[in-house]
Formats: structure tokens, C-alpha cells, sequence
């Protein structure tokens, strides 16, 4: 029909995405996973991952700004914040967004995709490597957790999804998250992406269930990702703060105060939206 190569995306095992492919960038099988980076017809600039798309340039604000905002303006005047994964730089980009932020530490696993995130991904980071609140390490992120003597007000968990035996599995574990809980300030909270409600229900409802043993408040939002063809999940927690009892009126207001720069996709009434979970979606999260 078509003469394009196509990326074919497996959601689940019996069915799969196929994107036609205008030209490979770049490719390279690293140390601990398959790193692409491609230009598609519809979607443009794309990175993917062991044959997942990661982001897409034409959408990857929706993804990046509903990780990294409805926690950051829950908490009060967060300071440090450490980046588990986030390999593109632009969850980077969204945290140093916000005035309060004096240090930001990400921590990635594979210094390829940083390689390719900094030679190809200029739209994703926009500069935030060099920013002198940065500091980048590679390496792994549970490692890091485990040993380091730093507190932080927010730990955002931007790993590719809990696959068996991909290098992100043992970071959404009960083990993991208590862990994270040890390394937080008082009052501080996470956020972690949490895979598609749409194709795999029970792992999204997993993740949250999984922070409701470790933490006292647990929310869901979700969002529709075209470049996944999905809806997208993030569950944030915390012992104190709950961004989805924030009003959306309240959202407006942090946003005018705390950050500095564009959202294009987040904002009150965005607010409401991502958090308004539908019923079959939330009895799911409810009865495990
Ligand atoms: N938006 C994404 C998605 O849809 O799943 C996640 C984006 S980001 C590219 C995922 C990053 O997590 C990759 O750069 C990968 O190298 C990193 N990663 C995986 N396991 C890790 C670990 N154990 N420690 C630190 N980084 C890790």
C-alpha cells in the first residue's frame, strides 16, 4: 500500500501502533537498551526505546508538564529536586521552571540516550543541561537513592516502563519507594509516571496501589498523549500535600507566582481536567 518503513509499537500482545517512519536520525544499542531516534510523518522528531515511543516533539509538553507541575506547586517552596530518568532533559526543563528551585539533580542510567538527547534533542532540553542549577549524573537511579546523603522536597520518576528485566523494573517497588520516602524533607512528595490506563489498566492501578502502601496521600491524573495513542497515567504521593484537592482557581494563582516561562498544556482548568478520573478507571484503582 504504502511504501514507508514503518515503527511498529506493540501496546499489548495482540495489537500494535504502526507509525510510518520519515528517516532514522540515529541508533544505537547500548549498554542497557535499544536507543532510536527517528523523524515520523505525523508526530516529527521521536525518541524511542526498546521499541517504545518515549516522546514525541510535538507533543511531549502534555507528557513532561502534568509529571513535573501538579507536584511541584503542591508542595511549598520546593528547593532540591532529584529527576530519576527524564533522559531527554525536558522534565529537567519543567522543574527549572520554577523560582523556588535552586538544585536540580537527575540521575540516568544510560549515557547514550543523554549523548543523543544533547546532540539531537534541542526542542526537549532547551538548554537546561547547561543550567547552573543542574547537576547531571549517570547512573542508576536505585543505586542513587539508596546511598546518597541529600534530602529533597520532590523526587520525579521519569523511567520507561516497568518491563520485565529493563533497567526501570525495581523502581516502582514497594522496596524502591520506601527507599525515596527516606530520602524526602518533611513535607516533601513524588510523582512517577505510571504507564497507559488505557492498555494496561491493572499495571497503572499496580503503581498506585504500590505507593498507597508507603504513603498517606496518593493521587492519579491522566492525559491523552496523541503520540501514544493513549491515555497517559502519573500517580503522585506524599505524606502531607494532595495536588488533586487543589482547586483549579488555586492552580492559576501558583502558576503566576512560582513559574517562570510558557506552559502550553497545564493550567487550572487543565487541572481539573487530568484529575477528574472516570468511574470505570477509578473503581479499578479502588479495589485492589
Ligand atoms: N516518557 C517516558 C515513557 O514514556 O516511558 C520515559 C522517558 S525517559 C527517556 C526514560 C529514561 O529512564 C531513559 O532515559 C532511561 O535511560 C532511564 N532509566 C531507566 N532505568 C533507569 C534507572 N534504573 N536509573 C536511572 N534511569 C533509568
Amino acid at each position: 500500500m504504502y511504501e514507508w518503513h514503518w515503527h511498529i509499537e506493540w501496546q499489548t500482545p495482540y495489537e500494535y501502533h504502526a507509525h510510518a517512519i520519515k528517516k532514522v536520525i540515529a541508533e544505537e544499542k547500548s549498554e542497557f537498551q535499544r536507543v532510536l531516534l527517528v523523524e515520523l510523518f505525523r508526530f516529527g522528531k521521536s525518541l524511542i526505546i526498546d521499541g517504545k515511543v518515549q516522546s514525541t516533539v510535538s507533543d511531549e509538553y502534555i507528557y513532561h508538564e502534568t509529571l513535573v507541575h501538579p507536584l511541584l506547586l503542591s508542595l511549598n517552596s520546593p528547593k532540591d529536586v532529584l529527576i530519576l530518568g527524564g533522559g531527554e532533559g525536558a522534565t529537567l526543563r519543567e522543574v527549572l521552571k520554577h523560582k523556588s528551585v535552586n538544585q536540580a539533580v537527575m540521575v540516568d542510567i544510560d549515557p547514550v540516550v543523554i549523548e543523543f538527547a544533547k546532540k539531537y534533542l534541542q526542542e526537549w532540553h532547551q538548554g537546561s543541561f547547561d543550567d547552573p542549577r543542574t547537576k547531571l549524573i549517570i547512573g542508576d537511579g536505585y543505586k542513587y537513592v539508596k546511598e546518597t546523603k541529600e534530602r529533597f522536597d520532590a523526587v520525579v520518576l521519569d523511567l520507561t516502563d516497568p518491563i520485565k528485566d529493563s533497567p526501570s523494573q525495581l523502581l516502582y517497588t514497594v522496596e524502591f519507594y520506601k527507599h525515596v520516602k527516606a530520602i524526602l524533607k518533611e513535607n516533601g512528595g513524588i510523582v512517577t509516571q505510571a504507564t497507559s490506563p488505557s492498555f494496561s489498566l491493572d499495571t497503572f492501578s499496580a503503581i498506585y496501589n504500590t505507593l498507597r502502601n508507603v504513603f498517606k496521600y496518593v493521587s492519579a491524573s491522566i492525559a491523552y498523549i496523541p503520540g501514544f495513542d493513549s491515555l497517559w497515567g502519573f500517580v503522585y504521593a506524599s505524606d502531607s500535600v494532595n495536588p488533586s484537592s487543589i482547586a483549579g482557581k488555586q492552580i492559576d494563582n501558583l502558576i503566576r507566582e512560582r513559574i517562570a516561562g510558557e506552559l502550553k498544556f497545564y493550567d487550572g482548568e487543565t487541572h481539573e481536567m487530568i484529575f477528574s478520573i472516570p468511574k470505570n478507571i477509578r473503581s479499578k484503582l479502588e479495589t485492589e
